[in-house]
Order: structure tokens, then C-alpha cells, then sequence
């Protein structure tokens, strides 16, 4: 099997891989979605999913300028993203400067594939630092150690090193000035933060590259061994991997990551860095 030479990565596909190269290949090569429940019961589910992105939404049109109160009282009837929005609006900003770029999309080259990032929000100090800022909608607060695997960590701040000079007034960010916060509303605003290095940036590469090189040079595509990754996954029926869907009281993820190979608008990135 050869990738399409414009084929594009992201965290979400490269996470794909990671937890299980026949997922990788079902979403992002066949292109086949959701044939069945994520998580039961279903209608628990797919609040959650339409809170988490709401509640991104309502951020996003703050940041732009949209009065607080205006978007508390376009909420009804929901007493979760009523908490999620006054805890955000309590502290989601503190501390953080004026200069603030709310959903954007940044992207690098890797093997001579695309490589992309779609941030919430990238904040720049006056004195250099910049920080992404990742809104998580989950229940519980991930262990610092899980998010430090995660390829969302690894990709964003690696494409923000590489091809965030437009944000920077034309000149690339210094690792050592990059920041990584998660911020978990749903527990009153708790962060997870990482710093970025030098080295760590040179580890990611690494990293990268010999991933998608993996992808890239792939015959077969596995079904995982680890059959807990297939308790929440839609395609468990296709694969043999049980017929029900995982209970939603186990299932803790955010609403669902819509950067991906076959639904990017590249008319809407704000700048490209090869
Ligand atoms: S059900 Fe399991 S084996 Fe099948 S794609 Fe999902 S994670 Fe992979």
C-alpha cells in the first residue's frame, strides 16, 4: 500500500496508528466512520460530544469578543455547559496576554508528508513565551504521564516550533519558549502543563518521522492486540471485536477531534511552513 503523496497527518491519525494500525487504516485509507456506537447508552454519549463542542464553540467567540454574558444566556436548559462556562469564565483567561489566536491551524512537513495542528489557543507574552492552551471537556483530569505519550503533546508543540512564525513576527519560536497547557473545565480548571526543549524538539522529530515512515511503508495493517482499545472503538463489529458498545461510566474522552486527512479546509490554515 502507498499513502497519496498529499496526504496529510495530524495527532488524531498518528494516534490512530500508535493504538491500532488497523483503525489508522479503516479512517484515514478506506475512509470508512462510525459504523456503529462509541459508547452506551448513545444519547449520553452524543451529549457529551455536542457539549464538548459547544463549549469550545462559546470560547472561541469569547476570545473573538463575544460579551460572556451573551453566550451564558444562549445556554439552556444545560447545567453542565453552565458550570463549564462560568468555571472558564472565572479563571479560563487568567494570566494570559493579550495577544491570543484562538483556533488556528498551523502546519509543517515531515518525510515529505504534511503534518498538521489545529490549536484552541496560542497566547504570545510580550516578553516571547508562548503558550498553547488545549481545553479538555473530560470528566476526569488525564495523568500527566498518559498526556505526555499522547501525540496531540508531541505533534502541537513540535509544529508550533516549526512553523509558527507567523505568530512570532516572522522568526521561529525557541523551544525553550514554548508552553503546553491543558485545561480541564470540568474539574474546576485543574491544568496539566509541559514544557518544550531543544532536545525534546530534536526526540520529536525522531519520533516522527520513524512513524510515518512505519505508515508510509506499511503492507498490513494489525488489529491491535490490546483489546481494550476496541471497547470504544466504532469499527468492533467490523473487526470481530464485540457487538456492544463500551459503558459510557468507563468512557472518558473529549468531544471528538475533527482535524483530520479528509476533512481539512486548507483554505483555512494561517500559515505553511516547509
Ligand atoms: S475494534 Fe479494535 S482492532 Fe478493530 S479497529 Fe478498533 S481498536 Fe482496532
Amino acid at each position: 500500500m502507498k499513502l497519496p503523496n498529499d496526504f496529510v497527518f495530524s495527532q488524531s491519525s498518528l494516534q490512530d496508528f500508535v493504538d491500532c494500525p488497523s483503525r489508522f487504516e479503516l479512517r484515514y485509507i478506506e475512509k470508512m466512520r462510525y459504523p456503529s456506537l462509541e459508547a452506551n447508552p448513545p444519547l449520553m454519549f452524543e451529549e457529551h460530544m455536542r457539549q464538548g463542542a459547544r463549549f469550545h464553540t462559546m470560547v472561541q467567540q469569547h476570545v473573538a469578543g463575544v460579551p460572556a454574558d451573551a453566550l451564558a444566556k444562549s445556554v439552556v436548559n444545560d447545567e453542565t455547559l453552565s458550570a463549564w462556562w462560568a468555571t472558564f469564565i472565572a479563571h479560563g483567561l487568567d494570566g494570559l496576554p493579550s495577544q491570543r489566536h484562538v483556533e488556528t491551524t498551523l502546519q509543517t512537513s515531515i518525510n515529505e508528508y504534511r503534518l498538521i495542528a489545529k490549536y484552541d489557543l496560542i497566547t504570545v507574552d510580550p516578553d516571547g513565551r508562548v503558550t498553547i492552551i488545549d481545553w479538555k471537556t473530560s470528566r476526569n483530569v488525564t495523568r500527566k504521564t498518559t498526556l505526555e505519550k499522547r501525540l496531540q503533546t508531541i505533534v502541537y508543540r513540535y509544529v508550533l516550533a516549526q512553523a509558527g512564525a507567523y505568530l512570532y513576527n516572522n522568526n521561529l519560536i525557541p523551544p525553550e519558549h514554548i508552553k503546553m497547557v491543558y485545561w480541564f473545565v470540568a474539574n474546576d480548571g485543574e491544568t496539566v502543563e509541559f514544557d518544550y526543549s531543544t532536545e525534546q524538539m530534536q526526540a520529536d522529530k525522531e519520533y516522527l518521522s520513524g512513524l510515518i515512515s512505519d505508515i508510509a511503508d506499511a503492507n498490513l495493517f494489525p488489529l491491535t492486540a490490546d483489546t481494550n482499545k476496541c471497547r470504544f472503538c466504532s469499527y468492533r463489529s467490523l473487526c470481530n471485536r464485540g457487538d456492544k458498545a463500551g459503558d459510557w461510566d468507563d468512557f472518558d474522552a473529549d468531544e471528538p477531534d475533527t482535524v483530520d486527512s479528509f476533512d481539512v479546509d486548507f483554505d483555512q490554515i494561517a500559515e505553511i511552513e516547509f
